[in-house]
């Protein structure tokens, strides 16, 4: 990935170009909340917002977007079918209702949000079609392990394009990534600063004091330069544009190997064999 600014981006494996730094949004509240915050961020810069149906915001999120000065083909909107609409006629209602509430003609990325076992073979195929049909111009899957993945590409007709998945310092699942990247399937990270919980990480204290940084960035930067598509989240502007500021600094390899050394394989959110939502 070659890593330049904000705006960067990374190609995908059907030649559409996803900005590999954007805001997340989960748990910034629908309305004025989370309508300020893709405000700030598209002012900031950022040019990549994920959300999804579960987080209950696309319509503060859409409204934001279509508010913004900045045009809409240059923001890339990504939102997610969640668990309870999986299966193939639910998961193209769902669709619908999403990009109902965001405002907007069409999807920048679709994601099935959970590997729902014994439906997300089909909702795949409503995303294929959706894709096929135009209305969305990348699919991927998030929490997708990697026999979720074997399993889905020995029937697909499109192969994902992103795998979103819980990655941070103390989660690192480098095979898993190795797999991802080996099929074109491009990596995501979901809670890269461990909900808030890096910025207390004392092992990361000397790292960022060396670069005049804060943990966060540090981990941002370590995203990036893994190769990994990041979406921090905040609700507040200060955050938002720190959080951005990754773009005048780099880290050795021994710094790279050295955060690579702190991951404990330790899950914040559920595993995902073994969810039940
Ligand atoms: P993050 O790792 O992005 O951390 C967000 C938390 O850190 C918030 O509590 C935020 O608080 C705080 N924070 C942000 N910036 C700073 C800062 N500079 N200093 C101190 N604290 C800070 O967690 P998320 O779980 O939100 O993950 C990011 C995104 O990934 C989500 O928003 C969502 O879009 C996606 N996601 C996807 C999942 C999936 O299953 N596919 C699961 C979970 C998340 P505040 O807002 O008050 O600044």
């Amino acid at each position: 990935m070659n890593i330049t600014d904000i705006k960067g981006t990374v190609t995908l494996h059907n030649g559409v170009e996803m900005p590999y730094f954007g805001l997340g949004v989960y748990q910034s509240r629908e309305g004025k909340e989370v309508t300020d915050a893709v405000q700030w961020a598209l002012e900031a810069g950022y040019r990549h917002i994920d959300t999804a149906a579960f987080y209950q915001n696309e319509e503060g999120v859409g409204k934001a977007v279509r508010q913004s000065a900045v045009d809409r083909d240059e923001v890339f909107v990504v939102t997610k079918v969640w668990n309870q609409d999986q299966g193939y006629q639910r998961t193209l209602k769902a669709f619908d209702t999403s990009l109902m509430k965001l405002g907007l003609d069409y999807l920048d990325m679709y994601l099935v949000h959970w590997p729902v076992r014994g439906l997300y073979r089909d909702t795949w195929r409503a995303l294929e079609e959706l894709y096929l049909s135009g209305r969305v111009r990348a699919i991927g899957v998030s929490n997708f392990l990697q026999h979720h993945l074997e399993d889905l590409m020995a029937v697909c007709q499109v192969r994902p394009m992103v795998n979103q998945m819980e990655f941070h310092p103390r989660l690192v699942q480098q095979s898993l990534i190795d797999y991802c990247h080996t099929h074109q399937v491009r990596y995501e990270a979901w809670s890269p600063m461990m909900q808030g919980r890096v910025f207390g990480l004392d092992a990361l204290q000397g790292l960022a004091a060396r670069y005049g940084k804060d943990a966060g960035q540090v981990v941002l930067r370590w995203n990036l330069q893994k190769g990994v598509v990041t979406i921090p989240k905040s609700a507040r502007k200060e955050r938002i544009i720190s959080n951005s500021q990754v773009f005048d600094f780099a880290l050795t390899d021994e710094e790279m190997a050295y955060i690579d050394s702190l991951d404990a394989h330790e899950r914040l959110g559920p595993d995902p064999d073994t969810f039940d939502f």
